[in-house]
């Protein structure tokens, strides 16, 4: 199959595709001028189950839903768009609401972006001691865009919005200096949807003496999903593989840290396919995601996903909360709820099933992973430790929150017995004011 992305211009020709009433598409319309959607014809003939639409979990995924902005938002671009105002009026409001709409959570901006020589690397995040992020330049997008898609800044059209390096010898010159790193995690967008070659540019140095300290590289990707076609037909399929293939036989752990969000995306014969080629590198499979209302929040779905997954080969690695960014309102689930689809999911599944980890919290601090609720004196609280965390000493530590049945973040969580801060505060407080790491500097 070639590949070919519908996209807002392609609006009217999508319309075409599900027998959605006239209001909605103004809708679907209406939210696509804020948060952009991609979709390529895969997903639309294999994923989605139009018979369903617009209740299917995988349309819900990659297309714009009116719910998707905050009344107040919806109304002051459906005017706009009504009255046909011209297009300045439209991309200011447009930008107005997109800045709302918390582009960077979790201190991507302020707090991630790592040193050298006194130059920041714009390419690189290192939160956590031991693993290095990388963006490269041209994997800033993606087969298709879930619509909850937390990297809506790298997509949309605002380049001073973008995490991206200019080239990439800053990230041998840091890894060469920091030999504490054990992880490489190329992210993006999508990494996969760069050629081989490109790939291979900066992938490949990493085999040599000076970098043994790295031991695994990772490549986050939704391509074994939203474009299986990737490992099976593309023109450089079989040159991605070769490079796979390198990678480990030079001594890397390479992890395909694949997301899934519904096991739909597994009962295609070519995903099949493509899970097939990609293990026989001998790559692992990891697979990740959050859980989100309308796609995922019911335990079944993930009894289903994870364990087709372990039948597959693969490894269930993390479940997320959905983050604080972008349409939150409208995928959000409370913690509680979260940690309920989790605990009923597991309870079904064997050991190897629960590898997962999860739910967990990508915040400013560190990842924090909601155990459970539980009551410690008189006191209900929740249950919660860092699974990784900026300073590594606070990993592993329970520490416990008021319960609260509302909350969806972490930023919504008050310390339980009466105290006013949790153990960390303090210390994340002045890391903010110093806006570094404690650890990972050189
Ligand atoms: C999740 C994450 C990692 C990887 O953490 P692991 O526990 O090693 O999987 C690294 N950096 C950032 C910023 C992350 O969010
Ligand atoms: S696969 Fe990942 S990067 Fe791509 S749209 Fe979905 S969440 Fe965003």
């Amino acid at each position: 199959m070639e590949y070919h992305a519908y996209t807002p211009d392609h609006f009217d020709r999508i319309a075409e595709l599900g027998c959605l009433s006239a209001e909605y598409r103004f809708g679907m319309k209406v939210v696509s001028q804020v948060l952009p959607f991609r979709v390529n014809r895969y997903v639309i003939d294999e994923l989605i189950d139009w018979g369903k639409v617009p209740h299917d979990p995988m349309f819900r995924l990659v297309f714009p839903d009116p719910g998707m902005l905050l009344p107040d938002d919806f109304k002051q671009i459906a005017s706009l768009l009504a009255s046909g105002a011209d297009r300045q009026a439209l991309d200011r409001a447009v930008h107005e609401i997109r800045l709302r709409l918390n582009p960077h959570p979790a201190g991507q901006q302020t707090l991630n972006v790592p040193c050298l020589d006194g130059h920041k690397l714009p390419g690189l995040q290192h939160k956590y001691r031991e693993t290095v992020l990388f963006f490269p330049r041209l994997g800033q997008t993606c087969h298709s865009y879930c619509s909850f898609c937390f990297r809506w800044p790298q997509f949309v059209c605002e380049r001073d919005m973008r995490i991206m390096g200019p080239r990439t010898p800053g990230l041998f010159d840091y890894l060469r200096r920091h030999s504490e790193v054990t992880d490489l995690l190329v992210t993006g967008g999508d990494p996969l949807v760069m050629k081989a070659a490109s790939l291979a540019e900066f992938l490949e140095p990493l085999l040599s003496p000076e970098f043994a300290h790295l031991q695994t590289i990772r490549i986050g990707t939704k391509s074994l999903s939203f474009w299986p076609y990737r490992f099976l037909t593309d023109r450089d399929a079989d040159d991605l593989l070769r490079l796979f293939e390198r990678l480990v036989k030079g001594g890397k752990h390479l992890a395909v840290m694949a997301h899934y969000n519904h096991w739909r995306e597994l009962e295609t014969e070519v995903a099949r396919r493509a899970i097939e080629r990609v293990k026989a590198t001998g790559a692992t499979i990891r697979t990740q995601s959050p859980v989100v209302a309308h796609v995922n929040d019911d335990p079944q779905v993930w009894v289903r996903l994870w364990q087709t997954q372990v039948r597959l080969g693969m490894v269930p690695y993390y479940l997320f909360v959905a983050r604080d960014t972008g349409a939150r309102h409208y995928f959000a689930i409370p913690l509680e709820r979260c940690w309920q689809i989790y605990r009923q999911a597991i309870q079904k599944l064997s050991g190897l099933a629960r590898t997962v980890r999860g739910p967990s919290m990508s915040a400013g601090p560190g990842k924090v992973e909601i155990q459970g609720v539980a009551e410690v004196g008189q006191e209900k609280v929740f249950v919660l430790r860092f699974i990784q965390a900026r300073n590594p000493d606070w990993a592993q530590r329970p520490f416990f929150a008021r319960y609260d049945p509302a909350a969806i973040w972490l930023d919504q969580l008050r310390p339980a017995f009466g105290r006013e801060s949790f153990f960390y505060t303090e210390e994340y407080n002045a890391m903010q004011k110093s806006g570094g790491m404690k650890s990972g500097e050189a």
